[in-house]
Order: structure tokens, then sequence, then C-alpha cells
């Protein structure tokens, strides 16, 4: 495992040393209940308490509006279904777009499909970008939430969220956004942006996996998620996940400080990756906006190839990544994201997702590099189309 070289951090990161030495005295030793009242269970519930600090302090809101979960999905069908149940005197229609996340778009199904919800998914452009202006123009006397992404876990895109806030409040229309891969990968001012809810999940930045939160700006009324015990001042009931709420504190106070940094150098390594992949390989395109772009994604379509066979190939060289999303391979429906943008299927097909971590080295660059160049080689000498269009092109 040690000479692997790891390009899927937007599916998961390696939980950083330190958030793991930090979490395990909760597995141990401290094993009290943060509801009871006896010491032990005092020193659970500080350490719930300094998680729920440290990660309002990244957000720059107050503790009490951060309410933990078992992770984005949780959060994501939290904000939205329960924004629907409780607006529901008030309308019935949610406005959201094509490239969300599937925690996102199957639960908007399942509204549309059991609770009677009207739900528009607002196309994107070919850089994978939602225009404000059509999102406004959708707006019905109805619509009581919109959810749109931050920034895009399959292409990097970052989404106008501070004019899509603007509207959501100049209409009253609640406005909830998934931050999986944006929070403490770029800064977010949930005031500027107007924003009633957000989701975050842990894994996503070094932190441990099944925990998550969920942010609901103070004044936003919402059902709870699950009832039972007064856990999450009784909005999501359950004794709290002590070790992964101690983990996820760490793990966005680190993120957060080494931020500037760490994301200054994934940049500079992503656009020596891309450009050397756009100069070296031909008949290959970049998904995602150059700019606007999460600082640590690189998603590449290769013409004549198929997207599972590099990754297999790539996975024999010890290098890991990703087809589309972790969620998606494995079927073999292409990526709702790269059709949403206007691939066909056969370039969905063969595009790759490489997205780098803290760890990420020049060297892994190059070598990647390298390899991509001789397989995607390989993998057009073997292809009858490209044969086909190479005779053509003489
Ligand atoms: C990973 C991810 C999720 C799901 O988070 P989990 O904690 O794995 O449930 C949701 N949205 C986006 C954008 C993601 O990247």
């Amino acid at each position: 495992m040690d000479s692997m070289i790891y390009l899927d951090n937007a599916a998961t990161t390696k939980t950083a040393p330190e958030v793991v030495d930090a979490m395990i005295p909760y597995f141990g030793e401290l094993y009290g209940n943060p509801s009871s009242i006896y010491e032990i269970a005092g020193k659970s519930k500080e350490a719930v308490d300094k998680g729920r600090s440290q990660i309002a302090d990244v957000l720059g809101v107050s503790p009490e509006e951060i309410y933990f979960t078992a992770g984005g999905s949780e959060s994501d069908n939290w904000a939205i279904i329960a924004a629907f149940e409780s607006c529901k005197s008030r309308g019935n229609h949610i406005i959201t777009t094509k490239i969300e996340h599937h925690a996102v778009l199957h639960t908007c199904e399942y509204l549309e499909r059991e609770r009677g919800a009207k739900v528009t998914y607002l196309d994107v452009d070919e850089k994978g970008m939602v225009d404000p202006k059509e999102l406004e123009r959708a707006i019905t006397p109805e619509t009581i939430l919109i959810s749109v992404m931050y920034a895009n876990n399959e292409i990097g895109t970052i989404e106008p969220i501070q004019d899509i806030g603007k509207i959501a409040k100049e209409h009253e229309i609640l406005f909830h956004t998934d931050a999986v891969q944006a929070f403490c990968q770029v800064s977010i001012d949930v005031a500027a942006c107007n924003i009633d809810m957000l989701s975050s999940s842990g894994h996503k930045i070094n932190g441990p996996k099944g925990i998550g939160f969920l942010y609901i700006r103070r004044g936003v009324k919402i059902h709870s998620l699950i009832h039972g015990g007064a856990q999450e001042r009784k909005r999501r009931a359950g004794t709290e996940n002590v070790p992964a709420i101690v983990g996820y504190g760490v793990a966005a106070s680190r993120a957060w400080n080494s931020m500037e940094s760490r994301t200054k150098k994934e940049v500079q390594l992503r656009d020596y990756m891309i450009d050397r992949i756009l100069r070296e390989i031909p008949y290959c395109r970049l998904n995602g906006d150059r700019v606007r772009r999460l600082p640590n994604n690189v998603n590449i379509s290769f013409q004549f190839v198929e997207g599972e066979s590099l990754l297999i190939m790539l996975d024999m060289e010890g290098i890991a990544a990703s087809s589309g999303s972790a969620c998606t391979s494995g079927s073999l429906d292409p990526s709702h994201v790269l059709l949403a943008i206007g691939l066909t299927h056969e370039t969905a097909h063969g595009s790759l997702r490489m997205t780098l971590g803290e760890d990420t080295t020049k060297e892994d660059i190059d070598i990647t590099v390298e390899k991509i160049k001789a397989i995607v080689k390989r993998l057009r000498s073997m292809s009858p189309l490209y044969e086909d269009f190479m005779k053509k092109q003489h």
C-alpha cells in the first residue's frame, strides 16, 4: 500500500494520524454517554461540544447551528425531506440541478414519486455551471426550496452560490447547498451567500467516515429527522458518535489551518497535470471549468478509450482513480454529470477523474501521466474505432 498513488480523494480521504490519535480514547476509557451526569459522561459531553465549536469556527457560525449526522448523504436527505415537509402548506416545488450528488437527486425523485413534490432539475452549461437567471425563471409561487451543490464532486465546477443565495433570499425561498466537496477546500461565507442549510461530511476532509453535519441557520424551522432523545437540540435523536465527532472537529481544524497552503499546492499540481495530459495525449478533453474549479479535481475524457479499462490498468500499476464517481462505477450507466454537460455516452465512458490530496506529490503526477500515456496508447491500438478514425485522417 505504501507505493500506491491515491488519486481518488473525492471518494474518500486518508484519515489523518492526528485525527485517529484524538479519537482513540473515546473508543476506550472515555466511553461515557454525553447525556448522563457523572464525570466520565461530562468528558464525552465536553468532547462533543469541542468538536462542534471547532466546526462552527471553520464555517464562521454559531455551534448551535451545527447538527451532527451520519454523513453527507444523511445531511442532504434531512435538509430536503424536512424542508419539503415543513413548508408543505406553502407549496410543493423544489428547484435543484441535473448534476447533484445522488443523495440529493434520489431524494428529490423520492419526494416526486411518493409525496407529491414537483421538482425542476436545472440544466447546466458545458462547463457544468448553473445559470442563476435560469434558476430565477424556474421559481413559481409554489417554490419552497432551492438545492444547488457548492462544488461538483465529478468535474469540480464551483457553482455561483452567492448569486443563487441572493435570488433565494429575494424570493424568500429556503436555500440548501451540498458543500461536501467544498468545505475546507474553498472558503465559504454562509452569511454572504444567504445559505440556510449546508451539508458536509467528515471523510472527505481526512476525518472519519460515518459522520457529517447539517448547518441549519438559526431561525430556519425544519422538522427533525430522527425522533427520540433530546440530542442535537431534539432535531436528530440518538446517542452521539463521540469518537467520530472528536475526529471530525480535529479534521476540520487542521484542514482549515492548512487550507491556504494545501490548496495552493494542489492548484499548481492540478494545472500541471491537466496541461501535461492535454499537451501530451491527443484526442482528449478537460471536463469542467478551467478556473472555477475545485483545487484538487482533474477530469479528462479520452476518445477511443473505455474509462473502466483505463481504471483497471491504472490499478494494476498501483494508481487509484475513478471513472465518473465511486457511486456509479460498477454500473454501466454513464455519469449523469458528464451527460448533463453534453458529452455523448461514448465520450462519458472514456472519462477519468483524478482527485489530488494533501499528500500528493509532483512525482506522483509525473508517474501517473506517464502511465496514462502508455495505457491510452495501448488501449487505442486495440480499438477498431480508433483504427477507422486514423484511416480517415490519412
Ligand atoms: C461524498 C459526497 C456525499 C456523500 O457523503 P457521505 O458522507 O459519503 O454520505 C454527498 N455529496 C457529495 C457532493 C459528495 O461528494
